[in-house]
């Protein structure tokens, strides 16, 4: 059957307890038992469409992890508080003490320090690696590593993941391939790809409004079934669980993904061209001049484009920060962290999200001091925001 993210989503019938158009909220931290035997073999394990206690699942949890794992091709998904609330219980479901990790060194500040700083007082360890380089990926892998981590597009620098690549690798050494999709929800499918894991912060596109962080795993059953359980499952046990009523709305604002990722793509690109060709130091993937361009092009799903995160180097962080501040006055975005909302959205990362990552190290990756990353809006006229925003660089001159 023809693989259709949006269509996936939007093909799911849910109707509310009284016909309502949208599910109904489950309100409940807890639920009843006809009899004391179903909550028995429900703890066991055994007694499925039971629900027991809302940090195992509830039907609004359900909900919105079945459409998750509708649009990116796999057989489930759990639902969780944030989106490191969903990285880090994968990765202690999938390694313990003595095991090893080969993760990508351009990830997520949190995930960075997370495998860095912490997995090790767990006996954790971890090995970070370009991760465009199947061969030093490979290289880097011993009879320990259970896990190859990597974003499929990276956080800041845009690198992309050559995802069937390191499926192949992680097929060959019997590892888990996960991946965080985050920065390309639609655009990229990596399950669909041989990804074992594909994990989203929900926080970001896939919610879109700003307004709550968020997290899925999406993965087999059985994964999904481990992370669960209530004996030994990282997801149960840490308790990272997202609230009903946050899951409900999440759910409402996941319809109109794909209307808004097209406009952030299209968007993005239009600006990355025009500054390109205006000649700053610009990395879009959807730019002939990225270095992964032909190969975020074989393994995207067209329509939904390069995705809304561009960044350009300004040279230094002086003038990145003037240049924040003033675009920020001219109401063209704000001065945040984070991405995927209807403003426009921007920051220095390497003294904001990748911080956690020392200075010798941001250098040696090509974090640069002067480097602004955008999250790009929505923006119904981005002729006109392209005007303005040159208009701000040429009066700091950056151009
Ligand atoms: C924001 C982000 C996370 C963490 O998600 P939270 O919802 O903030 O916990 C993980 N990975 C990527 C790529 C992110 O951008």
């Amino acid at each position: 059957m023809d693989f259709k993210p949006a269509n996936n989503i939007q093909d799911l019938q849910y109707f509310g307890e009284f016909g309502g158009v949208n599910p109904s909220i489950s309100d409940s931290s807890t639920y009843t038992f006809l009899s004391a035997k179903t909550m028995f073999d429900t703890f066991e394990g055994n007694a499925e469409g039971c629900y027991l206690y809302s940090r195992h699942s509830s039907p609004s949890n359900l909900y919105l992890g079945e459409a998750l794992a509708a649009m990116e091709g796999t057989e489930t998904a759990t639902v969780t508080a944030s989106g490191m609330g969903a990285i880090t219980p994968v990765l202690l479901q999938l390694c313990g003490s003595g095991e090893h990790v080969v993760s990508s060194r351009t990830i997520y500040g949190g995930t960075y320090a997370f495998l860095k700083n912490f997995a090790p007082r767990l006996g954790i360890q971890t090995s970070f690696v370009d991760i465009t380089k199947l061969d030093v990926v490979e290289a880097a892998i011993t009879d320990k590593t259970k896990v190859l981590y990597c974003e499929s597009v990276s956080n800041p620098l845009l690198e992309v993941a050559d995802i069937k690549g390191l499926a192949q690798l992680a097929k060959k050494h019997n590892l888990k391939l996960v991946v965080d999709n985050t920065f390309s929800p639609l655009s990229i499918s990596p399950a669909k790809l041989g990804a074992d894991v594909v994990i989203h912060s929900l926080t970001k596109f896939i919610n879109g409004s700003s307004d709550t962080v968020g997290g899925v795993v999406c993965g087999t059953q059985e994964l999904i079934d481990q992370l669960r359980n209530v004996n030994d499952g990282a997801a149960m046990l840490l308790g990272s669980t997202m609230d009903s009523l946050r899951s409900a709305s999440v759910l409402k604002n996941l319809r109109t993904l794909h209307i808004r990722m097209q406009q952030h793509s299209y968007n993005a690109k239009y600006l990355a061209e025009k500054f390109e060709n205006d000649g700053l130091k610009t990395v879009y993937p959807g730019l002939q001049s990225h270095p992964s361009h032909a190969l975020f092009k074989s393994m995207m799903n067209d329509k939904y484009g390069f995705g809304g995160m561009m960044t350009i180097d300004v040279g230094s962080l002086d003038k990145a920060n003037a240049l924040m501040e003033l675009m920020q006055e001219q109401n063209l975005g704000y001065l945040a962290v984070s991405l995927g909302f209807y403003k426009t959205l921007f920051s220095a990362p390497g003294s904001s999200t990748s911080s956690e990552i020392p200075e010798e190290e941001q250098q040696e990756m090509g974090l640069s001091d002067g480097l602004i990353r955008f999250s790009i809006g929505l923006d119904a006229d981005i002729e006109r925001t392209y005007k303005m925003m040159r208009a701000c660089m040429e009066k700091l001159n950056i151009l």
